[in-house]
């Protein structure tokens, strides 16, 4: 399959919109932690994605946007638009959305998810983004990873 990268993400960030994976912003029980990086860390771009933001090439075709704590929050790549949460697959390519556990250690709605009430519009649409990127073979390969990533952090935490 031919996937036009471009038209898929512009339909992922519609679909994403302005949710966020609480109806107040969840910033203000961290300080903002998530966008403390510095010019050594940074957001994953999903694969093909495109953004306007600086890049840092960190090895293995690994993009970071590099951002140093402020953006223009409309230019925000799917990664922050979608943090702490994740699609992840299982063998069969089905679409679960789940707590990224690899930001356990920064974020309080990986850490607190029992006591906070979500907005579970941001899940619905983060699983038909999920279901979206798992439509295109390389994608789908970056979500597996991540999946597994993400379930090697969670059985640490455990
Ligand atoms: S670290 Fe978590 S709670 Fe804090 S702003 Fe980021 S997503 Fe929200
Ligand atoms: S790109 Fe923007 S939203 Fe993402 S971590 Fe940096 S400042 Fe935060």
């Amino acid at each position: 399959m031919n996937t036009d990268y471009t038209k898929m993400y512009e339909n992922i960030f519609k679909i994403m919109g302005d949710l966020t994976p609480l109806k107040a912003d969840c910033g203000k029980l961290c300080d903002g932690a998530c966008c403390k990086g510095d010019e050594l860390t940074g957001m994953r771009l999903f694969p093909f994605e495109k953004t306007e933001l600086p890049v840092k090439k960190v090895g293995g075709g690994v993009r970071l946007v590099v951002c140093e704590s402020e953006c223009d929050r409309s230019k925000r790549p799917l990664a922050c638009r979608i943090f702490p949460f994740f699609p992840t697959v299982d063998e069969k390519g089905r679409v679960f959305v789940e707590a990224d556990f690899r930001g356990a250690r920064l974020c309080p709605l990986v850490t607190h998810s029992d006591e906070i009430v979500f907005d579970k519009r941001f899940f619905k649409a983060l699983k038909k983004v999920g279901k979206i990127l798992a439509k295109d073979e390389v994608c789908l390969e970056f979500l597996r990873e991540a999946t597994e990533e993400i379930d090697t952090y969670s059985a640490f935490l455990k």
